[in-house]
């Protein structure tokens, strides 16, 4: 076959392609080509990502569609590459990593990188296959949208298709892409690669690159006497403080924080085993690999600073100065407290800070942790309370009747005057309804796999919009089943 009859084959998704982060040049990536997924078939798709992608309306019509997007076919105008990324996985340094199964189709004129991941092994992958199971992708996939859903910076994404090609890992499992969406997927890894291969030119091209694209702003500030790289690791440590605000307050477990996966833009990335708890529990371990509990919910903040220190360090090439760059992660410890606090205020219905405020935050998750009350369902039913006035729904979920009493006297009061149905439709719109609780991926994983995926578009539906009532759909809003805590989520995906 000629290079010619190839081409005109490739398939044309509507999107017009740029250079993007293949601009960088041949360090920072390989060229390859997706590794094809036999015999495709689609599993879930969010139209919002389609819309957002400018894709033609009956996308997913196409037969060419699924198979570019499985890697059978190429897509027209793109030049697909795997990026090489660097990292600490659980604090220690693991060397070189890199994209092991996502592969990059590229970025699109309106400025979103489009990633197939599970689209076969690159040279980054190691071990490793180059696949991702049916199970972990639709995980991914409901839950990148659910976190969109919820207000929470993540990456997106547009679909999943499966195939029943067989995947090994504890059992043998079925294959499935994930096709995922952001503005960027440069992780703190791609700074330390090159900051610990001493490639100073690299380091330096990947944080210009970084910064005139999405942190424009660092150029034109004389804060740090105009040390852009500087301004730059203070613009991302405020992000991730803002992120993990965003996660401590929705109750989200990331579950392994590593750096690598951690985001340069502050978004969600790489969906493991994560998740969001069920009845309170600030230790909670969400990654069954996690024995140490390096991962645990409230460990998380803490974790993320420990990230940007390892940031800072690949930076310092840049910013030249050691005491500039401590002085650059600084204000995390007050963008995060802050965030974090604005975010716990509006889940109790106040607009405005106050005195005692953060004694009654304290005060509030204390009570939840001691009876390990369920965190979802504890807030929607206070705001509930805020709207109706019937505290019985609220009060049944504690043991200790007094403790709660006592804190809703404080809180009572601390609302005194206030505008009742204003506190309450703000607390509906901070406390979802609907969160991905393990329970709720994995029947529609079941059913998945036996060919059903009609309850990966129903949580779909309801995530999206996790802040609606959503008559007739209260099954998926309630406690999770007792089978639910028997649910292990390791790394292997
Ligand atoms: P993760 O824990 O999923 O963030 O992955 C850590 C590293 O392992 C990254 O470099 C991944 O690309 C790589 N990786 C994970 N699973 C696979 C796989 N099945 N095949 C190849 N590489 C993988
Ligand atoms: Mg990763």
């Amino acid at each position: 076959m000629s290079l010619l009859a190839e081409d005109t084959e490739a398939a044309d998704l509507g999107l017009r392609w740029k250079p993007g982060f293949a601009a960088l040049g041949p360090a920072f990536f390989t060229e390859l080509r997706p590794t094809p997924l036999p015999d495709p078939y689609w599993v879930g798709r969010s139209e919002a990502v389609a819309r957002e992608l400018g894709l033609p309306t009956g996308w997913h019509e196409s037969k060419v569609t699924l198979a570019a997007l499985t890697g059978s076919l190429p897509v027209a105008g793109a030049r697909p590459i795997a990026t090489v990324y660097s990292g600490h996985q659980f604090g220690v340094w693991a060397g070189q990593l890199g994209d092991g199964r996502a592969i990059m189709l590229g970025e699109t004129e309106a400025g979103l990188e489009v990633q197939l991941k599970g689209a076969g092994r690159t040279p980054y992958s190691r071990g490793g296959d180059g696949r991702a199971v049916l199970r972990s992708s639709i995980r991914e996939f409901l839950c990148s949208e659910a976190m969109h859903g919820l207000g929470i910076p993540t990456t997106r994404a547009l679909c999943v298709t499966g195939s029943d090609a067989p995947v090994y890992r504890e059992e043998i499992e079925s294959a499935a892409v994930v096709t995922r969406v952001a503005p960027s997927f440069v992780r703190f890894g791609h700074f330390e690669h090159f900051a610990a291969n001493q490639r100073d030119e690299e380091l330096r091209a990947l944080a210009d690159y970084v910064i005139d694209r999405y942190y424009p702003a660092c150029r034109t500030t004389d804060r740090f006497g105009g040390n852009a790289y500087a301004v730059f690791l203070e613009a991302v440590s405020e992000r991730t403080a803002a992120l993990l605000a965003q996660w401590q307050a929705v109750g989200f477990c990331h579950g392994v924080m590593n750096t690598d996966n951690m985001s340069i833009l502050g978004l969600t990335i790489d969906y493991g085993p994560f998740q969001f708890l069920d009845g309170f529990d600030p230790r909670h371990i969400c990654n069954h690999s996690d024995t140490q509990g390096r991962y645990a919910f409230n460990q998380q903040p803490n974790v993320a600073y420990w990230n940007l220190f390892c940031l800072a360090q690949a930076l310092l090439p840049l910013i030249g100065d050691q005491e500039v760059a401590v002085a650059a992660l600084e204000s995390y410890k007050t963008v995060f407290p802050n965030e974090f606090e604005g975010r716990m205020r509006a889940k109790l219905g106040l607009t405005e800070a106050a005195e005692g405020d953060r004694p009654l935050i304290e005060g509030v998750l204390k009570l939840l942790a001691a009876g390990k009350v369920d965190y979802t369902i504890f807030w929607r039913r206070l705001s509930g309370y805020m709207a109706d006035g019937n505290v019985e729904p609220v009060r049944d979920l504690f043991l200790d009747r007094a403790g709660f009493d006592a804190w809703l006297l404080s809180f009572s009061q601390r609302h005194a005057g206030a505008d009742r149905a204003l506190a309450a439709e703000l607390m509906r719109r901070s406390n979802p309804k609907f969160v991905l609780r393990n329970h709720l991926g994995q029947q529609a994983i079941e059913a998945s796999q036996q060919k059903d995926h009609s309850g990966v578009a129903t949580l779909l539906a309801l995530l999206q919009t996790p802040f609606e009532e959503h008559p007739g759909a209260d099954a998926y809003a309630g406690f999770p089943p007792d089978w639910a805590s028997t649910i292990e989520i390791s790394c292997s995906s």
